[in-house]
């Protein structure tokens, strides 16, 4: 098999390079998956978290190495520290409810009859996993999944391959089993011929709106179950009312951090037409405040994209809207490590509508657009046109009126004055393109068992 290449965005070298199992290997190693299955969810629920919380442990252990390599693979700064913070706080979230929300539930026991339901771990686990956040997006599903007594397999982004390796050395130095987790390198070729032959009884994929029809394609006709976590063109809203630099420091950052590659990232701003001229005024400012460079150098705020390809759709982005009537408030000669390439400055457009790609196709990079608005109505008209829904955030001290513009919002999350945050106890879900299912909370355990329901009849 030809290897598959890893080239750093920091300076375009190949910083690792690993060969794809064939698929006789593949199916091998989705095998003794399946084998080790029921032994690891015979094992007590107490005894799996516990291995599973060391495993994170030995992550953090790990912390200095990890957040070089992040850097190397994907660009961030280092500066970010990684993404222990996440990690360690969704483990343990999941960790602590893992026992009330797995326990049988009782509907009846009597003398005459005993009735419960049941949660029982639906088997392999197959998670194919992004480049964006690639611990955080890992550990929704690995954490859950194992607790649960599943078995996992993981495939991770060709772009951060060396993060499935990380995290496997992590949790088989605390004694999980080689075979109940494994980090595998697959081609899509394999990955797909896997899925639509069986060898998995969940697939968590977290990627791009086209990777998610292609792994729902492989999977027709086996009813092997997906959660498909895709893309997202979040948008924010500032009310008349809002605290104007709470909401242009929160939305700024939702935009720019990770230099735009957030799933949840901030790519559209509709602002009230009597904040709007301050609140332009003030986003500019903050963006100049950004230091493009090279993620080793302490004073980098602002990272290169993952990859000179992903820039290449930002720059066509954004280039098309200005040929269009959009215009471009930064000037990129002030981010002099722009080349050209992954080095992208950040960009903050107005002049924009709906016509244009910048405001409805996914960017996934350091660029938004802005619009006035008159109303809540027009807001939720444009904030609900868009092909995705993953979360929106909406500015302003009115608690009511955030609820209620909420429920009218076709999306997964809503915020009021926050954004681009997950949090571990509420379901990490979209709707539309975005995908269907949900990790985190108590229901990212449902998506990893499934019920079984105990009528046993006393004689
Ligand atoms: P991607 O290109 O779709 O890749 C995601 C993963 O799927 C990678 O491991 C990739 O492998 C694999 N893959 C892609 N197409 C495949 C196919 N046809 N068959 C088998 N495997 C396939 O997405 P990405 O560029 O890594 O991630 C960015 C996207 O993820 C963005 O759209 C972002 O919004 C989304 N995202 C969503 C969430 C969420 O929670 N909703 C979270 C994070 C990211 P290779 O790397 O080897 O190609």
């Amino acid at each position: 098999m030809k290897p598959i290449q890893l080239i750093s965005p920091v300076d375009g070298s190949v910083y690792a390079e690993r060969t794809p199992l064939t698929l006789d290997a593949a199916r091998a190693a989705a095998a003794r998956a399946k084998a080790a299955q029921k032994g690891w969810a015979a094992r007590p629920l107490a005894e799996r978290i516990a291995l599973v919380k060391a495993g994170v442990a030995n992550l953090n252990a790990n912390a200095e190495k990890i957040v070089e390599e992040l850097a190397w693979q994907m660009g961030r700064p280092t500066r970010f520290g990684g993404e222990f913070g996440g990690v360690n706080a969704r483990t343990e979230y999941m960790s602590e409810i893992a026992e009330a929300t797995l326990a049988p539930q009782t509907i009846e026991d009597s003398d005459k009859f005993r009735r419960y339901l049941a949660r029982e771990a639906l088997g392999v686990v197959f998670i194919v996993a992004p480049w964006n956040y690639p611990y955080l997006t890992t550990i929704n599903t690995l954490v859950p999944a194992l607790i649960a007594g599943n078995t996992v397999v993981l495939k991770h982004a060709s772009q951060t391959m060396l993060v499935g390796e990380r995290l496997a050395e992590a949790f088989h130095a605390a004694g999980v089993p080689a075979d109940v987790f494994q980090n595998v390198v697959l081609d899509h070729a394999t990955t797909e011929h896997l899925i639509a032959n069986r060898a998995f009884n969940f697939v968590n994929f977290t990627g791009s709106v086209g990777g998610g029809q292609a792994i729902e394609r492989a999977a027709a006709g086996t009813f092997t179950p997906l959660g498909l976590e895709l893309g997202g063109k979040d948008p924010g809203y500032v009310r008349a009312d809002a605290n104007l630099d709470a909401a242009v420091d929160t939305l700024m950052d939702g935009a720019m951090f990770n230099a735009g590659q957030c799933c949840c990232g901030i790519e559209r701003i509709y602002v009230h037409e009597s904040l709007y001229d301050a609140f332009v005024e003030k986003a500019v400012a903050w963006v100049k405040t950004l230091t493009l460079g090279n993620p080793f150098d302490a004073g980098s705020t602002l990272g290169p994209m993952a990859n000179k390809r992903f820039a290449a759709v930002v720059r066509g982005q954004i280039a098309e809207a200005v040929a269009a009537g959009a215009k471009a408030l930064i000037d990129p000669a002030l981010f002099p490590a722009d080349d050209g390439g992954a080095y992208l400055a950040p960009q903050v457009l107005v002049n924009v509508d709906h016509s244009m790609r910048v405001m409805m196709e996914e960017s996934f990079g350091p660029v938004v657009g802005i619009m006035k608005v008159k109303d809540d109505a027009e807001a939720l008209r444009l904030m609900n046109d868009s092909p995705y829904g993953l979360t929106a955030s909406i500015w302003t001290t009115d608690y009511d009126t955030a609820a209620d513009l909420g429920a009218q919002i076709e999306t997964g999350t809503i915020f009021m004055n926050r954004a681009d945050y997950l949090d571990p106890a509420l379901c990490w879900t979209g709707c539309k393109d975005t995908g269907r299912g949900g990790s985190l909370s108590y229901l990212g355990f449902l998506s990893v068992t499934r019920p079984k329901s105990y009528h046993l009849k006393k004689v």
